[in-house]
Order: C-alpha cells, then sequence, then structure tokens
C-alpha cells in the first residue's frame, strides 16, 4: 500500500476564524510549563473560582437521567424547559412571543440563527470591543462583519449614529450583547430604545444576547431589549452558563419575538436547522425549570461577591499610570484601555512572560483603530486579584524606566 506524506488541506473558510479566548490558553499552558506560577484572568467560567452551580438545577438533572429521560428530546426541548423560559420572559416584559427553542448553549443559538438569516455577501452589525463568537461564525459563513462601536467615553454605551452610518443595503441584522463582554457595560433604556427604532425602520432583524442579563454590579438594572416594543423582530439568547452557573451543562435558548408575518419565513428556516441537529442535551433541560422558578439566592451572593471585586479591579488598575478602567455595570468582565506605547498583544505576551498573570488582549473582541485594551475576567477571589493587579503595576512600571 502506498503512503501519502501530503498534509490534509484545511477548508479556507477556517481561516478567518480567530477566537482570542480560547487561543491565550495555547500561549499560557507554553509559559506553564516553564514552572512559572500562574494567575488566569482570562477564564469566563465562574466554576473554576468560588461559585457553584445551585443544588436543585444538579438534582433536577440526576434525577432526569435516573428516570432514563436519556433519549433524544423534541427539537425544540422539552415542555417544561419552554414554559419556564416563557415565564421568565414574560417577566422581563417580553411579550410578542412567536417561539422558544433551547439549544446547546447560546452558542448554538446564535451559529442556527446567523446560519438562517445571512447569505454571503451580506453584512452583520456587531459591537466593538463584542464576543468573538459572532465574528467566529460570519467568518464561516461567508458573511462579512459589520463592526460598530461602543463609546469608551460614554461609559462603552452603543454608538447609535455610527451604527445608523453603517446600515447599507445588505445589512441583514444588528447584534447587541448587553451586558457586554468584554466591557461590562449594560446599555440604558434610551440606547437600546434608539437602537430598536433604528431597527424596526431599517427593517433589521436584532440579536439581543443577555446572556448575562441576571449579572448586575451594585444598582445597575437591565433592560431587555425585546421588551420595548411588539414590532421588532428580535432574537433573545439567553442560557444556564452565567447567571445560573453551569456553563458546561451547554444549555442556552433563542426567544423569537416580533411581528408573526415578518417573523414566520425566518422562523420557519430557523426550525429547519433546529430539527436537523435534533436536540438539545436531554437531561440538563431538566434543570432549567428549577433555575428560572428557583428563590434566586446564588445571585445575591454572585452579585455581591463580584461587586466587590469588580470594585477592586477598577480602583487598582486605575492607580496604574498608563492604564484607564471605565467601571463595568454587569458581567464580571473589565476592559482596561493601555497607553504606554506598545500594541496589546506585545503587552499581554511580555506580562505573562515576566508575572505569569494572563489576560486577554484587546484586538481579540475590536477596539477603535490606534486604541489599545485587555480584558481581564474578574471572577478569581480577592487575594489573587490583588495578586495579580500588584504583578501588573510592578510590570507596568518596569516599561516605563
Ligand atoms: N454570548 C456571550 C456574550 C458570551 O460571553 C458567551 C460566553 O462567554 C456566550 C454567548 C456563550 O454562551 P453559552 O455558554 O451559552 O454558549
Amino acid at each position: 500500500m502506498a503512503f501519502s506524506s501530503e498534509p490534509i488541506k484545511p477548508a479556507t473558510r477556517t481561516h478567518a476564524i480567530e477566537y482570542a479566548v480560547r487561543d491565550i490558553t495555547l500561549l499560557a499552558s507554553k509559559v506553564a510549563a516553564t514552572g512559572k506560577q500562574m494567575l488566569y484572568l482570562n477564564i469566563g467560567d465562574p466554576n473554576k473560582f468560588d461559585f457553584v452551580t445551585p443544588r436543585p438545577m444538579v438534582e433536577a438533572a440526576y434525577q432526569a437521567m435516573l428516570a432514563n429521560k436519556n433519549g433524544y428530546s423534541a427539537s425544540s426541548g422539552i415542555d417544561e424547559g419552554v414554559a419556564a423560559i416563557e415565564r421568565a420572559a414574560r417577566r422581563k416584559g417580553i411579550r410578542n412571543i412567536r417561539d422558544i427553542f433551547i439549544t446547546n448553549g447560546a452558542s448554538e443559538g446564535i451559529e442556527i440563527a446567523l446560519t438562517s438569516l445571512a447569505e454571503p455577501g451580506d453584512n452583520i452589525l456587531t459591537p466593538s470591543p463584542g464576543y468573538p463568537l459572532y465574528t467566529a461564525v460570519l467568518a464561516k459563513l461567508s458573511v462579512e462583519n459589520n463592526p460598530y462601536y461602543l463609546d469608551e467615553s460614554n461609559g462603552w454605551q452603543p454608538d447609535v449614529d455610527d451604527i445608523a452610518k453603517k446600515i447599507n443595503p445588505r445589512t441583514r441584522a444588528i447584534v447587541i450583547i448587553n451586558p457586554n463582554n468584554p466591557t461590562g457595560s449594560v446599555a440604558s433604556r434610551a440606547t437600546l430604545q434608539r437602537l430598536i427604532e433604528l431597527a424596526i425602520e431599517r427593517n433589521l432583524v436584532v440579536f439581543a444576547d443577555e446572556i448575562y442579563d441576571q449579572i448586575l454590579l451594585g444598582d445597575a438594572q437591565h433592560t431587555s431589549l425585546a421588551a420595548l416594543s411588539d414590532d421588532a423582530c428580535v432574537l433573545t439568547f439567553n442560557g444556564l452558563s452565567k447567571s445560573y452557573l453551569a456553563p458546561g451543562f451547554r444549555i442556552g435558548w433563542c426567544i423569537v419575538s416580533g411581528p408573526a408575518a415578518r417573523m414566520a419565513p425566518f422562523d420557519d428556516a430557523m426550525q429547519k436547522i433546529v430539527r436537523a441537529r435534533l436536540c438539545a442535551n436531554h437531561p440538563l433541560q431538566w434543570a432549567i425549570m428549577p433555575a428560572l422558578d428557583g428563590d434566586q439566592q446564588h445571585l445575591v451572593e454572585l452579585k455581591h461577591k463580584l461587586t466587590r471585586r469588580r470594585d477592586l479591579t477598577v480602583e487598582r488598575l486605575n492607580a496604574i499610570a498608563g492604564i484607564s478602567c471605565v467601571a463595568p455595570q454587569g458581567a464580571f468582565y473589565a476592559f482596561p484601555r493601555i497607553e504606554f506605547g506598545l500594541d496589546d498583544k506585545q503587552f499581554v505576551n511580555d506580562l505573562m512572560a515576566t508575572t505569569g498573570v494572563v489576560v486577554v488582549p484587546g484586538s481579540g473582541f475590536g477596539q477603535k483603530p490606534g486604541s489599545q485594551h485587555f480584558r481581564v475576567v474578574f471572577l478569581p477571589d480577592e487575594p489573587t486579584l490583588e495578586r495579580a493587579y500588584g504583578a501588573i503595576a510592578d510590570h507596568v512600571r518596569t516599561l516605563k524606566r
């Protein structure tokens, strides 16, 4: 038998895919292999730190497995889960609900929706900075990413004028991540109102990624975009990964709302993919009802701890000359700006090599040309954060000599 030595050629559609959040871990493991003590401020996974999935959710999933609910479920998900999602959506004021489907993480729902909506050559408005899954999926679909800016000088609010300017005949949707990853900003009601009016006027679908909607710091308030109008075509994405401390369950959902006649063909298209991929993890779907209908006590502790860690983060980072950090209002990320003439990747790599502190370069999320940032995850406990910010301060001092 003849053996070919030719490497297997990957598809070109993968060339443009970047996912800085995971890519940085490759580099970090190389540094860790040298024996360096690492401080990981790059992982948006609460269960890696002192946060535990609420017990009723674990018990419900376990009982479902024991009861042999281990076969496929209906493609849109179990009725009990869908009903709990609908109740939670109505509590947030979302009225014109057309459809709800449960997915393997919000990630799968986002991919299904983008695949069902946009043709190659169309474009989707995504926040910059924003979560890199959107750009990765768009690259795969040959759909253009049309980034709009969040305004750092205005607490990272979406710049609605910038969005309006960037809409063209091939624009199909606006993505809003609220609270935002990586800035932790929470969009104001006024911003959302302007954004939804623009979407209605220009016949655009809004992707409202609200996966962090319960993680609000201090006295921040969250408004669900879909609740602001019955006339807008909105997909609201949420799930168990963040507010319910179970990212490994891989359970998310999509709430389709808007005028029936306008939404029906798009929803039918999404349902084709929903059926083709069979269903989301069946036994884990049984955790949805106890999560959403439960007493929400875990959120009290979560918000309390994260508010203290946010305060520490903002205080320590702003005390370093050359770093400025807008205070996050939600989620568990901060996106400090660096101004000492270094490019963000260079800064992050040097920081990791000299101190073992792992953060993600801002360019992995998008940032205004000429500006440099990095993303910090403030899930670790305060002593760990103190050590990390101390190490960052020491490192920056050496740069300035
Ligand atoms: N959307 C945003 C803004 C996120 O930050 C994340 C994960 O970090 C996701 C979606 C993915 O969520 P899931 O774990 O439900 O797929």
